[in-house]
């Protein structure tokens, strides 16, 4: 029996089942929910507050899912809010949660869609194919030339990597630079999938951020939470350079100190049998021991950034 392409498949929810299951628990916790826009197939993009009520509060921006095809980071997410939730940590907070978690609907619904029809799932654009995380605008100083590698962005309209036709072209990565105007986080962390990576800037340049004393004080905090754990922390550029990220922009715009966390490791053990590539669906089956992996050191990290950072 084929299930229905608005089904999840294991521990991954269809789109609208996810974006309820984000609803209900940010309702559970007394947060507050916004529209902030729609997405180019007029899909509901959703914003959350939760903690301090203050608006003055300083703000973290949690987003996820902003690459279609990396589920796993919306339910790790969704799991951090809940331990934070039961740690009491939501009410003490003296700060805002502004969370972004389903930030590319139309890609993902693709993906599931495409994953319950047989087809290669990994649908990392949106619906325009637009790599929502090459469509911010460009920090490069005078003098700086992009880099060329094709993972960086590309002009190409059928590369997974695809920049869009300008800057902020596409209503999802406007919708997230709206919201960062109107916060101006402190800190924020973007979660996709995979690699086991916490990735801080800068992502386009490998040269050292001025900055790069607080990325590592927030990395050692990551670390330290599991020591064990096998995640690494690196400068984004150093895995692969990118133009246009959201966490470079961020930093160079508003002094946001912003991290890429890439859950999970590749797992070959694919949800879907007739996908023989991995990179079609490199979520995991089994989410417990991806979130083991993750969630002590992000808990960790907000922890130590509660204080005053550089
Ligand atoms: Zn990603």
């Amino acid at each position: 029996v084929r299930a229905r392409s608005g089904d999840g498949v294991g521990p991954y929810p269809g789109p609208e089942q996810l974006a309820e299951r984000w609803r209900a628990r940010v309702a559970e916790l007394g947060g507050t929910e916004a529209l902030v826009g729609q997405s180019r197939d007029g899909r509901p993009l959703w914003r959350f507050d939760l903690g301090c009520r203050d608006d003055g509060a300083a703000a973290v921006l949690l987003t996820a899912l902003i690459h279609g095809n990396e589920a796993i980071g919306s339910l790790a997410l969704l799991e951090v809010i809940a331990r934070l939730a039961a740690s009491g940590a939501l009410r003490s907070e003296t700060r805002r949660l502004v969370v972004m978690p389903i930030a590319n609907p139309d890609g993902f619904a693709a993906s599931m869609d495409r994953l319950h029809r047989g087809l290669p799932a990994w649908h990392r654009g949106n619906a325009a194919g637009v790599d929502l995380n090459r469509n911010f605008p460009p920090v490069l100083q005078p003098g700086e030339r992009a880099s060329r590698s094709p993972l960086a962005g590309s002009s190409w309209r059928l590369s997974p990597w695809f920049r869009g036709p300008g800057p902020l072209s596409e209503p999802e990565s406007r919708a997230i630079a709206e919201v960062a105007g109107q916060v101006r986080p402190g800190l924020a962390l973007g979660f996709h999938s995979f690699g086991q990576l916490l990735l801080h800037p800068w992502a386009y340049k490998r040269a050292a951020h001025p900055r790069a004393p607080a990325y590592r004080a927030l990395g050692e905090a990551f670390l330290r939470a599991r020591p064990d754990s096998e995640f690494q922390v690196r400068q984004a550029a150093a895995w692969y350079a990118i133009v246009g990220d959201l966490d470079d922009w961020l930093d160079a715009t508003f002094g946001t100190l912003a991290f890429t966390v890439e859950v999970s490791r590749l797992d070959r053990r694919l949800l879907h049998p007739r996908a023989a590539n991995p990179f079609w669906w490199a979520n995991p089956i089994e989410t417990t021991a991806a979130f083991d992996q993750v969630i002590p050191g992000v808990l960790g990290l907000l922890h130590a950034a509660r204080g005053p950072i550089a």
